[in-house]
């Protein structure tokens, strides 16, 4: 029969795993649908959305750098994607009209119920106020955290960032902003249930990892969960931190698969198979 079809629109695109988890997907569910990667240039991601349309695709990733830029060229924006400000997924219905979501953020979520950690009413060190920060922050106060601290270089992304959570919340959210104090960070540890990685520290590029303003193993407190969104190395300095004070974690291939496993769920309106998807990552 027809095959139907989904694409991957970012630059480049070469080394993501999404081809190979979702068409494993498809394959065990039985399903005659594909996934395929394809190169854009920012200058033409209008024509590109507006081209899978025409073709009848059903569904698309968004990856970088067009997450943010992509909201201008949808139809539709689900409310927690236009609050995060970046889409990741895409919908297209039968007429071709493309709605946009965000499923880093419900990824992240289901990746830490996986390992049963359930945020609602914990407190919460988040390091970062970038995009990953952003997707994770807004999910996490939908879920109804208790406190949240941001930790970031520069302090204004970080009071924007908790400006914009306040509004998005009707109660008031008991939230603070941070620099990489020693003394500061140590009080929040002490206090959190959960710590996130939502920064670039700790990730290997060309197998240097960049280095954490302040060691990690001088304010992680045991007990702690560790989330780091970084998966390459596999283990990180944070990981490795909070492993050697008995802190269970998880890295950022949770939020990988889980962000798939959502996309998926919204293309084809099944039930993903989540260990097919899994195997199909390099965990
Ligand atoms: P952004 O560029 O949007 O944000 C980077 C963040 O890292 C900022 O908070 C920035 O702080 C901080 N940062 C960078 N370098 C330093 C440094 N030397 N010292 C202190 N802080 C630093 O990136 P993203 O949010 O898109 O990505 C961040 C990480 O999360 C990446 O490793 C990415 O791979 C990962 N990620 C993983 C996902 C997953 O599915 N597992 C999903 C999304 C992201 P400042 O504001 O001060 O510059």
């Amino acid at each position: 029969g027809h095959t139907a079809w989904v694409a991957l629109l970012g630059n480049p695109v070469g080394h993501s795993f999404s081809p190979a988890m979702h068409n494993a997907a498809f394959q065990a569910a039985g399903l005659n649908w594909a996934y395929g990667a394809y190169r854009v240039e920012a200058d033409r991601l209008g024509e590109a959305v507006r081209g899978l349309a025409a073709l009848g695709f059903r569904g698309a990733n968004v990856t970088v750098p067009h997450k943010r830029a992509v909201l201008d060229v949808l139809d539709q924006i689900d409310e927690r994607a236009a609050r995060i400000g970046a889409v990741n997924t895409i919908v297209f219905d039968e007429a071709g009209r493309a709605t946009g979501y965000n499923t880093d953020s419900d990824g992240f979520i289901r990746g830490l119920q996986a390992d049963g950690i359930d945020v609602a009413g914990r407190s919460i060190l988040l390091l970062g106020a970038g995009g990953g920060a952003r997707a994770v922050a807004f999910a996490l106060i939908d879920e109804g955290v208790r406190q949240l601290t941001i930790v970031n270089r520069s302090r204004e992304a970080a009071e924007g960032l908790m400006a914009e959570l306040q509004a998005a919340c009707t109660d008031k959210l008991d939230m603070q902003v941070i620099n990489w104090d020693p003394a500061a960070l140590r009080a929040a540890a002490a206090e959190a249930a959960i710590v996130i990685n939502a920064t670039s520290l700790g990730m290997s590029t060309q197998g240097l990892q960049t280095p954490y303003p302040i060691d990690p193993a001088l304010w992680l407190c045991p007990g702690l969960f560790v989330a780091d969104l970084v998966y390459q190395p596999r283990e990180t300095v944070l990981l490795a931190a909070g492993r050697a004070m008995g802190c269970r974690g998880q890295n950022g291939l949770a939020m990988l698969l889980y962000q798939g496993v959502a996309a998926w769920e919204r293309w084809t309106g099944c039930p993903a198979p989540v260990d097919v998807m899994q195997r199909a990552l390099p965990f």
